[in-house]
């Protein structure tokens, strides 16, 4: 049985000319620590769950994206989260949105899955939730980034939203985090977290918690973690889209990814990408922006990480 971890570091506006080597490297080291974390526990005989969580909350402690330690502000310099799970057997779901101070978003929205009979929980409700469950919190020192304060810096006085990907500045930190992964056992599952869209509206949720459009895992056909500008994501409720023709069209991952992300999403100005398994173990990874900050490893014999088209 063929097993196999895909992740995503976010999307967008990533050129090679406007990376040092350094900036190159380091982001590669990041790709390559949570690829390595997941996978060793596919490895192990562990779970498709258990390894996009581990390689969800790697990404989220790098502070060089957009989720976890390193979120981008909010209009109002807050720094609000969202994450989500899904596992493909049981098709059990967890999600959280505009939580504040908790280390690893990803954690709690599987704690929700876990231990509540909810599927999402918001806000305050969330927060409580996570203090009630023993879940990790850090201070606001922690989540704070220079370049992304000065990314929103730039924005603040405007009614401009942009993914952190594509605001100019000379050093670009990005993005959204998420991982698909097919177990030993052919079960799957799909992680999503980030920090969300710079000078976005407090209260504002993306599509990384919302299960169907940035996270959704279903054994019969697919896992998918998205990526982009949100609001067109949940529009074109992106990932369940990609199961939607692989079930009822019988298309591939690869095919039913590629409608999803090159023509639907496209329509509509849906700037992103996201990456993908199925549970005969087979993986995607496409975009339809510049760049995509991707990695994936399979027991084929397969392990890739790229940052460009
Ligand atoms: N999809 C995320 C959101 O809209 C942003 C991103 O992927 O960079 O919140």
């Amino acid at each position: 049985m063929t097993y196999s971890l895909t992740l995503h570091g976010g999307a967008g506006t990533i050129l090679k000319s406007s990376m040092t080597p350094e900036l190159e490297a380091s982001y590669r080291l990041g790709l390559e620590e949570a690829l390595d974390a997941g996978y060793r526990v596919l490895t192990g005989g562990g779970t498709a769950l258990d390894a996009v969580l581990a390689a969800t909350c790697s990404l989220e402690d790098n502070i060089r994206f957009n989720a976890g330690r390193g979120s981008v502000f909010a209009k109002d310099g807050s720094q609000e989260m969202d994450a989500s799970i899904m596992e493909g057997k049981s098709m059990m779901a967890g999600a959280v949105s505009a939580v504040k101070n908790i280390r690893n978003p990803v954690e709690l929205a599987y704690q929700v899955m876990m231990k509540s009979p909810h599927v999402m929980l918001i806000g305050k409700g969330a927060n409580d939730f996570a203090a009630l469950h023993g879940i990790p919190l850090e201070h606001d020192e922690y989540f704070f980034s220079q370049f992304r304060y000065d990314q929103w810096k730039q924005m603040q006085n405007s009614d401009d939203v942009a993914l952190d990907h594509n605001v100019a500045l000379t050093e670009q930190k990005k993005g959204t985090v998420g991982a698909a992964a097919c177990d030993v056992h052919g079960n799957i599952a799909a992680a999503t977290s980030t920090g969300g869209m710079t000078n976005k509206q407090w209260g504002r949720v993306g599509d990384s918690s919302i299960i169907g459009a940035g996270t959704y895992a279903n054994n019969k056909t697919c896992a998918i973690s998205c990526t982009g500008h949100g609001e067109m994501f949940i529009r074109a409720v992106a990932a369940y889209d990609v199961s939607c023709l692989m079930e009822y069209k019988g298309y591939s991952l690869q095919k039913a990814m590629d409608i999803v992300v090159n023509e639907k999403l496209m329509a509509i100005d849906g700037e992103g990408g996201m990456v993908g398994v199925d549970a005969m173990g087979n993986t995607a990874m496409i975009f339809n922006s510049e760049g995509m900050y991707r990695a994936m490893q399979s027991s084929n014999g397969e392990r890739e990480i790229a940052i460009y088209k």
